[in-house]
């Protein structure tokens, strides 16, 4: 994709801060970290979200993800780490490139997780029932 700002990244047309590449991958310093050391690890495809990954590029990443992930905790020392992606513009997702965000994290950084909402009586079997029968 010509307009793709993290292929352009990968053909090395905007710089980055490169942590890793092979034939299939690239992970790199996310430039506005949530945590410095915050990483994101991309498929040299380009492909638009986490569903449109094919099965096996799907697996090496996921691996490549975990590999990357305990190399970034223990680069800066983390207590621990955030995995995340953000798939569709509702959830956040500003580069249609698929990618795995790698935040991480320490015991005093001050950030919480999502907040979380309460289900009213019965609701939570309603809304397993929607999801289930697209299982
Ligand atoms: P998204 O919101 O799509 O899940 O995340 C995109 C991420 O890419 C953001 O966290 C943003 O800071 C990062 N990003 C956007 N443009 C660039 C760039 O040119 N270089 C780097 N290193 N990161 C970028
Ligand atoms: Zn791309």
């Amino acid at each position: 994709m010509t307009d793709c700002i993290f292929c352009k990244i990968i053909k090395g047309e905007i710089p980055c801060s490169k942590i890793y590449e092979d034939d299939k991958a690239f992970a790199f310093l996310d430039i506005a970290p949530v945590n410095k050391g915050h990483a994101l690890v991309i498929p040299k495809e380009h492909h638009e979200t986490f569903e449109d990954l094919p099965d096996d590029l799907l697996e090496y990443l996921t691996k490549l993800v975990r590999k990357v992930s305990k190399s970034v905790k223990q680069g800066v020392n983390a207590d621990g780490y955030n995995i995340g992606m953000n798939i569709g513009k509702a959830a956040g997702q500003l580069v249609f490139h698929a990618h795995w965000h790698i935040i991480p994290r320490f015991n005093d950084d001050g950030l919480k997780t999502w907040p979380q909402k309460e289900y009213k009586e019965g609701e939570m079997d309603k809304f397993k029932e929607q999801i289930v029968k697209f299982l």
